[in-house]
């Protein structure tokens, strides 16, 4: 996933693209809306049961790259378009 993508590292440079967060004010980056935003609680909680069924934490490290058994669960339970 490139951060610059998200209005949180685009906005920076890019006149127009508000870099923040439309609900939390928070810069929109990955780690914002993957493990923060309350916009995407509910997906998340989901990733987290799938994550913690597996023995991991939530982190961007299990999130991007879950090991083992926990891959394709995970993977499925990814609500985001990453
Ligand atoms: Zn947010």
């Amino acid at each position: 996933m490139g951060t610059t993508q998200l209005p949180g590292g685009a906005g920076k440079n890019v006149l127009g693209i508000d870099p923040a967060c439309p609900r939390c004010q928070e810069p929109l980056t990955a780690p914002h809306m993957l493990l923060h935003c309350q916009n995407h609680k509910a997906q998340r909680d989901h990733l987290e049961a799938a994550l913690h069924f597996h023995g991991l934490v939530l982190n961007l490290s299990n999130v991007f790259d879950p090991k083992g058994a926990a891959r394709g669960p995970v993977f499925s339970a990814r609500p985001f378009c990453i």
